[in-house]
């Protein structure tokens, strides 16, 4: 088996002005396909530096990263957008979406990028099942402005999937909602788990992270703890209980 992620002894460093940050100082870490991996840890700690290099945005300033068992640090800038735009779906804290566009547009949105003989000619069809896949197919002519933040999100997860990528990352995909809707959008991940997608996400909530099959602590631009999720939460049971517990309160 090929990991998806293999990262050994990544470091990243950003010069400001004279000063150098390291912002990750030495990970090695392999997630295999199938993996759905929490990565915790606080502020600064260098979470989003990790994310951005794992996902092809930029490139480790020392150690190497195969992505799907190719060698990220060999691309030029033109073959590392390729294999991100093939391989790789974003989700963002901030959804991301363009503000005036329609939802169906916005998911259109990555497919445009694509270039030569790996262009769609269905485009839209496939818009269409990525939203339906969200359960967003009646609003695919809503603009974000007219969705709730949770259906923001599923946009950004429709729109991440419709690439049809090898691994999905998402940078604090529910620090803009609440409880409920945190749970709903964890229920999407662990169904395209269940389907066999690889996710890494990050998180400083532990009741998000419980959604995930392991949890990666970083601190100081390090990993310090790395454990498989003993008692994980299943988001379905989750909803049903919150259900639950709102209906024995309309009734008290
Ligand atoms: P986290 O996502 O865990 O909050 P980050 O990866 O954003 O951590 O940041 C790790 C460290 O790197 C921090 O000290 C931050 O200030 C620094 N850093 C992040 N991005 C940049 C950048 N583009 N330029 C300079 N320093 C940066
Ligand atoms: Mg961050």
């Amino acid at each position: 088996m090929v990991p998806v992620i293999q990262l050994v002894d990544f470091r990243k460093s950003y010069i400001t002005g004279e000063v150098e940050v390291q912002a990750v100082r030495g990970v090695t870490l392999t997630i295999n396909p199938g993996e759905f991996v929490a990565i915790m840890g606080s502020s600064g700690s260098g979470k989003s530096t990790l994310m951005n290099t794992i996902g092809c945005l930029d490139r480790p300033t020392g150690g190497k990263y195969l992505l799907d068992g190719i060698d990220v640090g060999s691309l030029n800038r033109d073959e590392l957008a390729d294999l991100r735009n093939q391989k790789i779906g974003f989700v963002f804290q901030g959804f991301n979406l363009l503000a005036r566009t329609t939802a169906l547009e916005n998911v259109e949105l990555p497919m445009l990028y694509r270039r030569g003989g790996q262009r769609f000619n269905n485009a839209r069809e496939r818009a269409m099942k990525s939203l339906e896949r969200v359960g967003l197919g009646k609003r695919t002519d809503h603009t974000p402005s007219q969705l709730s933040g949770g259906q923001q999100q599923r946009v950004a997860i429709a729109r991440a999937l419709v690439n049809e990528p090898t691994l999905l990352l998402a940078d604090e995909p529910t620090g803009n909602l609440d409880s409920r809707t945190s749970i709903e959008i964890m229920d999407i991940f662990q169904e395209l788990n269940a389907a066999g997608m690889t996710l890494v996400m990050v998180t400083h909530e532990l009741d998000i992270a419980s959604y995930s099959t392991r949890m990666v602590v970083m601190r100081d631009g390090k990993v310090v703890t790395d454990r498989p999720v003993e008692q994980r939460l299943n988001a379905k049971e989750e909803l049903a209980r919150l259900t639950q517990e709102q209906a024995a309160v309309k009734l008290a």
